[in-house]
């Protein structure tokens, strides 16, 4: 690990042990008990109709049908008939490096995080940092997360996306570093260039990850280099294959070695979609929130960004959003387990915590169920990262995470923008809708 990282981490880990001191939690909070609601538990059975979720110390404590659970005499009853309870959403592929000023890194990060829990995607797992101390940063507020009141999305990160590395050695020496840095999980590229790297040294890379207990999720365009990382041990296909159709040994593959699949649908709408001004910048919910969008949208509607849209390079897009699609049917239909991600907060016009919303439209219109679409952005997307045990589902001893809706998503999937609460570790966000 370079010195800055090392010392970096050193005084964050004395930071993170002094709120755990300061924070700890006590055990014996009183109960909520939220009443009448439908509630989806994220596994995709049948939702209960009318519903009792028993919350105490931040976690599911009881969940089930009404009459079937004995609800605490001590519990706090809140009656939310006609609304629908879900997980929080979990985006399985975000990123947050929107904000390119030069304010501190951690106030930037929980911003970040903020802005996605206030569209009710209340974990991201970051497929990517932009830097050392972004990494470092990331790890202790992921550690945070386990003991404190919560009032932003739970993250989890990979350190900055490892590409074009020549040897083993070298590879195995970075995977180290991010380790040792306390990163989630490993990022590759591999983006079909003459400078990726080979077989034999992300090999080597996914072989050193494992042995360090961190799955690895990688960057692809391309049919063939899914197959080169699926022999190769990889853990995570992280966007859709774009080139061509997915093949049966490929599907064969994914569901043997039990690798999800993230189709980043709304990525590729961001390439060519602002070539004009898209409706979406006056949707009300995406309004929501427009003073942390305002400076990419000043860019994407501008002239430049417009030309840019319409270059040959991006309209190609077009044809490999559109062979995504097809894929993430096909995919889906094999019963490859499918996450939600959008590589939101990356490039300008990926916008956290509403793109999510839209990624849900399009795996829809995909040709998902809007169940499927549910369990991808929920227990699929927990599943896909290994969080499954923490969050994804409303199950007793998962944290409470919460989004509550005013209308019911099974029937129509842009009823996740109704949003009438987002709750964290069984506290709802003030200020939210
Ligand atoms: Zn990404």
């Amino acid at each position: 690990m370079n010195p800055f990282l090392k010392s970096l981490a050193s005084s964050l880990l004395i930071l993170v042990s002094c709120f755990q001191g300061l924070n700890a939690q006590t055990s014996d909070e009183a109960s909520v008990a939220l009443i009448g609601a439908r509630l989806f538990d994220g596994t995709g059975r049948a939702p209960h109709e009318q519903s009792v979720l028993v919350i105490r110390n931040g976690r599911v404590e009881m969940v089930g049908a009404i009459g079937d659970v004995n609800i605490p005499d001590d519990a706090e009853r809140i009656d939310l008939s006609g609304k629908t309870i879900l997980p929080g959403l979990v985006n399985a592929h975000g990123h947050l490096n929107e904000d390119q000023s030069d304010r501190p890194i951690r106030t930037k990060l929980a911003e970040q995080l903020r802005l996605y829990a206030d569209y009710g995607v209340t974990t991201v797992v970051v497929l990517g940092v932009f830097s050392d101390e972004e990494l470092v940063v990331g790890a202790s507020l992921n550690k945070e997360q386990e003991e404190i009141d919560l009032d932003r999305a739970r993250v989890y990160v990979a350190g900055d996306s490892l590409q074009n590395l020549g040897t083993a050695e070298e590879a195995r020496m970075r995977v180290n570093d991010y380790a040792n840095a306390g990163a989630n999980l490993v990022k590759i590229h591999i983006t079909g260039g003459p400078n990726d790297m080979t077989p034999e040294v992300y090999g080597a890379l996914i072989d050193q990850a494992h042995s360090r207990g961190l799955r690895v999720a990688s960057h692809l365009y391309y049919l063939e280099d899914a197959h080169g990382l699926l022999d190769a041990g990889v853990d995570v296909i992280a966007h859709s294959v774009r080139d061509q159709a997915a093949d049966n040994l490929l599907i064969e593959k994914m569901i043997q070695q039990n690798v999800p699949y993230i189709p980043t649908l709304t990525r590729d709408l961001a390439r060519f979609v602002y070539e004009t001004r898209p409706d979406f910048l006056e949707d009300p919910f995406f309004l929501r929130r427009v003073s942390a969008y305002q400076g990419d949208i000043d860019i994407v509607t501008g002239a430049d960004y417009q030309a840019t849209s319409r270059s040959p390079q991006r309209q190609a897009d077009k044809e490999g959003l559109a062979q995504g699609n097809r894929n993430l049917k096909t995919l889906s239909d094999a019963g490859v387990l499918i996450a939600m991600g959008s590589d939101s907060g990356t490039n300008q016009g990926q916008w956290q915590g509403y793109f999510e919303h839209t990624e849900l439209e399009m795996m829809v219109e995909a040709g998902m169920s809007t169940t499927q679409a549910l369990v991808a952005a929920t227990s699929g997307a927990a599943a896909a990262m290994g969080l499954d045990q923490h969050v994804g589902v409303l199950q007793p001893g998962r944290w409470a995470d919460l989004l509550i809706l005013d209308a019911n998503p099974i029937e129509d999937i842009r009823a996740t923008r109704e949003i009438h609460s987002v709750w964290i570790a069984g506290t709802p966000l003030s200020g939210v809708p």
